[in-house]
């Protein structure tokens, strides 16, 4: 799943791509009875009122909250119903396991949009398209999602921070204020939680998930069963800066393509080449001294990695 990195250099990208550029179309195939009802174009009816909301619209910005991808509108046609002010809209999209952004030139074949030109847009984890705007530019933003999970909505009333997917989640780790004690106040919430799944959980701390964390409790030399509470003041500011530095490279590395991200050009990311534990089971520890083996374990339902030697349970 696309987690900090992954989502911010979709959102850097498409912010210097889509900035001034109107939507004229969108399509797409999502469609599940089980969405009936809900904010999420997978529900029919709501597909017909983002598809008002959205074309004709300009894009004035592309950022992040978490996990979710913000693509910022500008309003409507002046004089329609539905005028809203200016940038009182947004187009919200969780990518959620393997759904990525992709920019470039389309076609559409009967139910499926294909990149007209060679290169890595025609790579196969890049050809399952379930949504695609058309844009003034004449070319075409497009969502791959194999495994058809993403979610995406409108946000009508400007109200971003009220939206249900995004109030209740907790602070970025990547922002200047998230210290030491801002770090400390969130995660004890949880005293009793294992570290590895207090870490992921979005209403925490928002961004984090299986190969970040993986990774920084490894540099961290923590287990990732180990309660909060039995987490000394130096291991937890050990950690927080290991938290910064694996989602700082993995920024820098243009984020990770170990499953199904891609970035807008189609291309992969590059973090997954300096993976010290994340999917690397039975490989002998990279720690500098270290003789330990690389281990997996279910925490709290998700696969964590970590050396069975240096990393100590409490
Ligand atoms: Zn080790």
């Amino acid at each position: 799943m696309p987690e900090l990195p992954e989502v911010t250099t979709t959102a850097r990208i498409l912010n210097k791509i889509l900035v001034n550029q109107k939507i004229l179309s969108v399509w797409t195939n999502y469609s599940s009875p089980h969405f009936k009802g809900k904010k999420n174009i997978k529900d029919k009816k709501y597909f017909e009122f983002f598809k008002k909301e959205v074309v004709g619209s300009k894009i004035v910005s592309v950022g992040r909250i978490g996990k979710n991808v913000l693509i910022h509108l500008s309003g409507t046609k002046t004089g329609s119903k539905t005028e809203l002010r200016r940038g009182l809209k947004t187009i919200l999209v969780h990518m959620k396991m393997t759904g990525h952004f992709l920019y470039g030139d389309y076609e559409r074949r009967g139910n499926e949009w294909l990149a007209t030109k060679p290169g890595p847009l025609q790579d196969k984890f890049n050809g399952y398209i379930r949504l695609i705007f058309g844009l003034s530019s004449g070319k075409y933003l497009a969502l791959s999602d194999v495994r058809r999970f993403a979610k995406i909505a409108v946000i009508s009333d400007g109200n971003v921070k009220n939206f249900e997917d995004i109030k209740n989640l907790g602070p970025d780790p990547m922002e200047k204020e998230f210290d030491f004690k801002k770090f400390k106040s969130v995660i004890s919430q949880k005293p009793t939680g294992r570290v590895k799944s207090v870490l992921m959980d979005q209403d925490v701390i928002a961004g984090i998930g299986n190969i970040y964390s993986d990774e920084a409790l490894w540099l961290s030399s923590i287990h990732p069963e180990t309660q909060i509470k039995k987490l000394t003041d130096n291991e937890l500011k050990i950690l927080l800066k290991n938290i910064k530095k694996v989602l700082k490279f993995g920024i820098d590395m243009g984020g990770d393509s170990t499953s199904d991200y891609r970035r807008p050009d189609g291309s992969p990311g590059k973090s997954h080449h300096a993976h010290n534990v994340y999917q690397r089971r039975g490989e002998k520890c990279s720690k500098k001294g270290c003789a330990g083996t690389i281990v997996r374990k279910v925490v709290g339902g998700r696969g964590a990695h970590f050396c069975d030697t240096h990393q100590r349970k409490k």
